[in-house]
């Protein structure tokens, strides 16, 4: 009994709810409208916010708690992500907060998108590449950031956010080995920890182009 308890848990999981009768706190309790139409900038594309959805996510935070977050990604990616928190909930991997970019615990911090003053893990943002004109993946919902004060990006003498380091024995740290890592490359994603550290590194961040949507996203980026 226990064992088919346990594995009905696991599916219910592995879709990105929450888990059994355990006290869970619901950091975020959006719904999809406001997390993804709500705060935005003036210049988002509506076309391009109408292929975002909303997952909710269970998650260990660093207090030790179960937590409810929810993450806005690309329609086509939320069965990728759903099964990755999955992975880093069974790992027990911990994340700082996991709220939409809109969330208004998050814009209180700061400029949208630009606040160094939370260690967010976050899905779709509109906002360009860092340094560059091109549209983010972040802002086609094409890429997840995680924990970014303890994976940050680094560029030369560049780190983002500023006066984070890289602590890689640190709980909620990304390196190769990490079961997170695996995971997400086992799904088909790319990793900006595996970029030429010559040129830059970003430990954070996650990508994929979904398969079908290849031209959708040259029309955007190029
Ligand atoms: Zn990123």
């Amino acid at each position: 009994m226990h064992r088919v308890q346990w594995l009905f848990c696991g599916v219910v999981v592995a879709l990105g709810m929450v888990c059994g009768a355990a006290a869970v706190m619901a950091d975020s309790n959006l719904t999809s409208g406001q997390a993804i139409f709500m705060n935005q900038p003036p210049d988002v594309l509506p076309e391009v916010q109408a292929q975002q959805v909303l997952v909710s996510v269970p998650y260990h935070g660093f207090d030790g708690a179960v937590h409810q977050g929810q993450v806005v990604i690309h329609k086509a990616l939320a069965e990728d992500v759903a099964a990755a928190f999955a992975v880093m909930f069974t790992h027990r991997f911990p994340l700082d907060s996991v709220l939409p970019i809109a969330h208004p615990t998050i814009l209180a911090k700061g400029p949208y998108g630009l606040s160094s003053e939370t260690n967010n893990t976050s899905g779709y943002v509109w906002r360009p590449v860092v340094g560059a004109q091109q549209l983010s993946m972040h802002a086609l919902g094409l890429a997840v950031d995680i924990n970014p004060h303890l994976n940050p990006y680094i560029k030369g003498k560049l780190i983002l956010p500023p006066g984070a380091t890289y602590a890689p024995a640190a709980p909620g740290t990304l390196t190769p080995e990490s079961p997170v890592v695996q995971a997400f490359k086992r799904l088909g994603w790319t990793w900006g920890g595996d970029w030429n550290k010559a040129e830059k590194v970003d430990y954070m961040h996650f990508q994929k182009i979904p398969p079908g949507w290849e031209d959708w996203v040259r029309q955007h980026r190029d």
